[in-house]
């Protein structure tokens, strides 16, 4: 019998994997997936986070192909497995696409001169699904899995898991009950954050150092950037200073583009995303301030505590100095406090924040109507959770080889580069189980 597979997290890393497997042969009946969120059929668009696809399923679907963005594939693989791997996830969202012609690329070839020399251009091709095609491609996918025996748990939270005897507890609310496995593989994503690191202080798992990752999602009408969007869709400009502190945007959304209010360790940060659809055209971007802030103590305590310093009333702070907080696409403010001075926001950034302050400056030079036509959602955070130490050949714990850390939960940001890790594995898996009788051989 093929071994017995438990994947927690049905997001973008978990459900790559289990295609994967399905694709290969592998019985769907040894499958099983638990989510806290929904099927995609019954997920409301309020749940940006859980459910079918996870985080990936209900955002701006932009896939990366470069190995210099959204997480790390190359330095398990190498380069040229790391773009085999980003292929696959590309053709899964397209297989399952409704009309995958409309996914289009973008792939900028040169820098452009106007933005010299205040900034880089990070130049990497970019496949845009758009948030509605992915609810779409969602049902699709999910019903493909169902087709070939594989059990989800939907609703269902992974509370504790014992590694040294092969068992989760879940609960679905109503009752916990206890699930065994042969292989399990943690997908939890940045809604599982906590229970990652819990995992880690519990098992004492050794981790891999990882820099500060803070900034704001900055919003303005998209006049003001078209000429670089025409050029480059998620553009990203970067710079570094002296100090060793880089800035860049990141995650940059057009047309119809909206803020999305993620909730991390209980506290709010802000992402966004950006529909295809005209219906929902608002003529606005949106894209993150990030910054790495090499060389601090304790870098995720400290993130964290700057994130909690700037919630308000239980969110986030929204500055401006001529602007109103936008709205969701359902036509609902985006959750954030309104602050008429920046002074908090600083203090809480302790002197960093003057990087963020000379980007926006920056820009206004480079994009000149801008002006102070512009607003920051605060926080934007990319936590990176203390990174597990893993093998770099099955992303397998060291010390319990039949558990894989993949997606946001391990070191990836990103769509392209969770979908790969969690094909990685699945390949991994594949090699321990081929020579079992119930492998489909149709296949
Ligand atoms: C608003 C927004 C927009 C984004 N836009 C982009 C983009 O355009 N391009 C891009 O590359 N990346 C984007 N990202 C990031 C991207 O979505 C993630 O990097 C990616 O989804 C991570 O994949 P994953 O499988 O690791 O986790 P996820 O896709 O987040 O899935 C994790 C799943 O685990 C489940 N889970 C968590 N804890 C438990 C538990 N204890 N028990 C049971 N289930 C649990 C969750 O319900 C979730 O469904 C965006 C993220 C957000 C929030």
């Amino acid at each position: 019998m093929a071994e017995k597979l438990l994947i927690v997290g049905a997001g973008v890393a978990g459900v790559n994997a289990a295609t994967k497997l399905i694709d290969n042969g592998f019985p769907g009946e040894n499958i099983t997936i638990v989510d806290m969120g929904k099927d995609p059929y019954n997920r409301p668009y309020s749940e940006v986070m859980t459910g079918f696809l996870g985080a990936g399923g209900w955002s701006d679907g932009k896939l990366t192909y470069h190995t210099a963005i959204g997480g790390h594939m190359a330095k398990y693989c190498g380069e040229e497995k790391a773009m085999e791997l980003f292929d696959e996830v590309i053709n899964n969202f397209k297989r399952f696409h409704p009309q995958p012609e409309e996914v289009q690329c973008s792939n900028p070839e040169a820098e452009p001169d106007f933005i010299k020399p205040y900034f880089g251009l990070r130049l990497f091709p970019v496949w845009h699904v758009g948030t509605d095609y992915l609810h779409e491609i969602g049902k699709n996918w999910y019903d493909f899995l169902v087709e070939n025996g594989v059990n989800f748990h939907w609703e269902t939270k992974v509370e504790e898991i014992k590694f040294d005897q092969n068992r989760v507890m879940a609960d679905n609310g109503s009752n916990p009950y206890f699930l065994y496995y042969d292989r399990l593989m943690f997908a939890v994503g940045k809604s599982g954050i906590d229970f990652g690191k819990q995992l880690a202080d519990d098992y004492k798992l050794p981790t891999e150092p990882k820099p500060v990752q803070v900034g704001v999602r900055f919003e303005a009408p998209q006049k003001h950037f078209q000429k670089l969007i025409d050029i480059s869709y998620d553009f990203k400009l970067y710079r570094k200073f002296d100090e060793g502190v880089s800035l860049r945007s990141f995650c940059t959304n057009n047309n119809a583009a909206y803020v999305a209010v993620e909730e991390t360790y209980g506290n709010h940060s802000y992402n966004g995303h950006a529909k295809k659809d005209e219906a929902f055209r608002n003529d606005m971007t949106n894209f993150g301030i990030l910054m790495e802030i090499p060389g601090i103590d304790k870098p995720f305590d400290w993130s964290r505590d700057l994130v909690k310093k700037v919630n308000k009333d239980g969110t986030g702070l929204y500055y401006s100095p001529t602007r109103k907080p936008s709205t969701t696409s359902e036509g609902i403010d985006v959750s954030a406090v309104t602050v008429d001075e920046m002074d908090e926001i600083r203090d809480a950034f302790q002197g960093y924040y003057k990087y963020i302050d000379d980007f926006i400056d920056d820009m206004k030079k480079v994009f000149p109507t801008l002006g102070d036509d512009w607003g920051v959602y605060v926080p934007e955070v990319k936590y990176l959770s203390p990174e597990p130490l893993v093998d770099y050949d099955t992303l397998a714990l060291a010390d319990y080889n039949n558990v894989h850390f993949v997606g946001d939960a391990l070191s990836a940001r990103g769509i392209t580069v969770s979908g790969a890790q969690g094909t990685y594995v699945a390949d991994y898996i594949l090699t321990q189980n081929k020579e079992y009788p119930d492998f489909h051989e149709h296949f």
